[in-house]
């Protein structure tokens, strides 16, 4: 006799297990069904192994740097074996901590693999739910009132440039290397590509970033993407821009060599390794779609802005629906589904309220519209930006590059968008989070007091900056 469950969700990385957590508190029996460990993506091969890296990369740096400081060390040295066991620590205390959320919230957890079978005989249930565990031989149903997907996303490839996890690795692959190369080409200077290149180097790594469009971090506002690139370069990157990487021309051996066009002009470039990291791709085939009504455009479920998709008791979140690809925001995702199946009411997102973080060296952060955005949208907007070098706290810190850029709508005063390069922007962009999630103008921004010395008083300086107000600029 098949398990009957209120919820079954498919996929117990950030997105599933916060919404299993969100389900129990509400009142239902729910189910986990991962093929691989709790905690996905964020927690085993993206946020938090490669932050755990870029920390170390890092802390090598700014020892090298000591001296600056009035430290004095010698020949600071790497052991790489050290810095990944430091990363599978911290991986494995976070696991650890999920796995005790689950049991605090009796949320079962099945290891193997879940399809959704269609409509099921015990009707109005929505579709029962096979799982396949590894070793193949056992096959569990579970009967759900209600499904979540939330499978997440794979590393995509480019044709011509199939990833070994070798020679030609994708972020998955480079995690787990054992050891440094001394060289590497990196297709694709997105967020990944920024995040590797920043930390390669800092490791001592000579990187190469090939990106296809004229501006790195092409989703971020142009004066941040130029800033990244700026100190990036200062610190050995090289990147070539307007790069079509000719997948054809592709030679490997000891080395690697590839060929991009840039104008007119083909270059080729040889590294040790190679990483690719050109966007990620939703993990929908293969888990029972066919066997529903559910839509899938461009490879991404689509759901209505409750996270319903055609099937009204399949729901879909994070990753796998597309959009912001972040873990932060399948989380939120996952609470407003649970909460619309329990008929809770929730409000729908605003993704233009929602902070992103590139982690860095320096670090960038945003939250709404970039300023070309604005414009592009009709918006007449008025401009505040000020530096990093004009707040005490920046220099005291030793990182004094960098600034925030605050976009604003002439005509209403409404913040637009909030963009940050510089030291601690990842955590500094949660107030211009909760600014954009209360309406607040700049004048409210502005007229907070931040305290002193902080590197959090150069937000308000951002926003005195848009009327040039500013006090120490
Ligand atoms: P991305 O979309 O951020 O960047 C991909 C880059 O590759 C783009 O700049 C694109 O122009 C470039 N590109 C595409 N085809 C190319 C080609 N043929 N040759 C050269 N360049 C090419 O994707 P990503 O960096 O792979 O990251 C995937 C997803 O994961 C993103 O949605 C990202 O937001 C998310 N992520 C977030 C974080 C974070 O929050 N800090 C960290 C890692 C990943």
């Amino acid at each position: 006799m098949a398990k009957e469950y209120d919820l079954v969700i498919l996929g117990g990385g950030t997105g599933g297990y916060v919404a299993a957590i969100r389900a129990s508190q509400l009142g239902m029996q729910v189910a986990i069904v991962e093929k691989g460990e709790l905690g996905g993506t964020c927690l085993h091969r993206g946020c938090i192994p490669s932050k755990a890296l870029l920390r170390s990369a890092e802390v090598f740096r700014q020892t090298k740097e000591a001296a600056e400081y009035g430290v004095e060390t010698k020949d600071p040295s790497l052991n790489f074996n050290k810095v990944q066991e430091r990363k599978n620590k911290i991986v494995d205390t976070l696991h650890k901590g999920v796995q005790g959320l689950m049991k605090k919230g009796k949320i079962d957890v099945f290891q193997g693999y879940g399809r959704i079978l269609g409509p099921s005989i015990f009707s109005p249930m929505p579709g029962t739910i096979s799982i396949e565990y590894a070793n193949g031989d056992e096959n569990t149903m579970i009967v759900p009132k209600n499904v979540l997907i939330a499978t997440g996303s794979k590393p995509k490839s480019l044709p011509g440039l199939e990833m070994d996890g070798k020679l030609i690795m994708s972020s998955d692959d480079a995690l787990k290397m054992e050891t440094l190369p001394a060289s590497i080409l990196i297709v694709g200077g997105g967020v990944i590509g920024v995040e590797w290149a920043s930390m390669l180097t800092d490791f001592g790594v000579d990187v190469t970033v090939l990106e296809y469009a004229e501006q790195i971090l092409p989703t971020e506002d142009k004066a941040i993407a130029l800033e990244v690139e700026k100190q990036l370069k200062k610190r050995g990157v090289t990147f070539v821009k307007g790069a079509k990487v000719l997948p054809d021309s592709l030679e490997t051996g000891d080395n690697i060599t590839i060929s991009a066009e840039k104008g007119e002009a083909v270059e080729s470039y040889t590294a040790e390794k190679m990483l690719v990291s050109v966007g990620r791709e939703a993990n929908t085939t293969n888990i029972g779609i066919e066997n529903t009504d559910i839509a899938v455009e461009k490879g991404f479920i689509k759901t209505n802005a409750f996270y319903q998709t055609k099937e009204s008791h399949i729901y879909a979140i994070g990753d796998v629906i597309g959009g912001m690809q972040l873990a932060h925001v399948a989380s939120h995702e996952g609470i407003v589904a649970v909460e619309h199946m329990a008929d809770e009411n929730p409000l729908a997102l605003e993704y233009d309220n929602i902070p992103s973080c590139i982690y860095s060296s320096p670090e960038a952060a945003s939250v709404g519209l970039s300023e070309k955005q604005a414009t592009e949208k009709g918006y007449e907007v008025k401009v505040g930006k000020f530096p990093f070098k004009a707040i005490g706290k920046a220099l005291v810190h030793g990182e004094s590059e960098g600034f925030v850029k605050i976009v604003a709508d002439k005509k209403t005063e409404d913040l637009l968008g909030i963009h940050m390069v510089g030291p601690h922007v990842t955590d500094l962009i949660s107030e211009a989070g909760l600014a954009k999630v209360l309406d607040a103008t700049p004048w409210e921004l502005g007229h907070t007091v931040h305290p002193h010395p902080t590197l959090s008083e150069i937000v308000g300086e951002a926003a005195l900056a848009v009327e040039g107000k500013q006090i120490h600029g």
